[in-house]
């Protein structure tokens, strides 16, 4: 089967990847609860999967999961709080400024290497998501490359009847598709376990959830990625870049970061007319922060 893996190429195969199609696709999530039915790596592992697909059919490379994403600051402690509850979320959260960073490290990376252009594709939604839009069209604006950033259940269903959702009818048959060994719903018993955490942030549709619709909702998401790419960017056009220079500096990206510094972000804090987490929450420490 075709390799569309980075860290599976070799050199000459990434060599011949990148100029057919100089797109980089980067699977980004995190770990977190969607109920005790489903596997914590949800987000990232549907993200992976929309990727490893649409490279497959239309070119392009995949590159390493981001497993690490924002969570936590922000309306999301609030949301934390109210659906997960008091309890270990077994989350790889990190902060937002941590992965803005991160991201323009990363997209600095793909610049250096030949592409140019960038899928982010998230798993995981939330008021971030803006954020990371603003983050990736202010790296573009600065280097001359297509960067596009975008969550799977909300703009790659644009046009179907498929509705994104937490845990729910749709995510959960997004999961039973890709990986059916890691959706079990006889588990939803755990729910009434003393100590288990309970229903862990499951939405009330999940029992709907079948891998048909997973098909079908799945296979929309990577035609419309295909579609997208398309546009953005044309077979047998990376011999330009293949051996490009000059290369990106450590210097150029901390200006870029200095830039960020100047702007408004949305996680950082809750909007001010959300209703805020309660004092006592665990979830409440990481409400608010900096960025730094
Ligand atoms: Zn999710």
């Amino acid at each position: 089967m075709t390799k569309v893996f980075w860290e599976e190429l070799f050199p000459h195969e990434f060599k011949e990847r990148l100029i057919e199609r100089p797109v980089v696709y980067v699977p980004i999530g995190l770990c977190e609860p969607h109920g005790q039915i489903s596997a914590l790596g949800m987000d990232l592992i549907r993200a992976r999967f929309i990727c490893e697909q649409t490279a497959r059919q239309s070119g392009g490379i995949v590159a390493p999961t981001v497993g690490y994403h924002v969570h936590e600051s922000g309306n999301s402690a609030r949301w934390l709080e109210q659906k997960v509850g008091e309890t270990n979320a077994c989350m790889t959260s990190i902060p937002a400024y941590v992965f803005f960073k991160y991201l323009l490290y990363q997209l600095r990376a793909f610049y250096n290497s030949g592409f140019q252009t960038a899928i982010l594709l998230s798993g995981h939604g939330g008021s971030h998501s803006r954020d990371l839009k603003r983050v990736a069209q202010i790296f573009a604006e600065y280097v001359q490359m297509n960067v596009w950033y975008g969550v799977d259940q909300n703009e790659l269903l644009k046009g179907s009847k498929f509705k994104g959702d937490h845990a729910g009818k749709n995510e959960i048959s997004a999961l039973m598709y890709a990986r059916p060994d890691l959706v079990d719903h006889s588990l939803v018993s755990l729910e009434d376990v003393p100590g288990s955490g309970g229903k862990l942030a499951l939405h009330p549709t999940a029992g709907e959830a079948s891998w048909e619709h997973g098909q079908e909702a799945m296979n929309y998401e990577i035609s419309y990625l295909g579609r997208l790419v398309d546009e953005m960017q044309p077979r047998n056009s990376g011999l330009e870049t293949w051996n490009r220079l000059p290369l990106l500096t450590y210097e150029q990206v901390e200006q870029i970061w200095d830039r960020l510094g100047e702007e408004q972000w949305e996680s950082l804090q809750p909007r001010p007319d959300e209703e805020t987490t309660s004092a006592t929450s665990r979830w409440k420490s990481s409400e608010t922060s900096k960025f730094y």
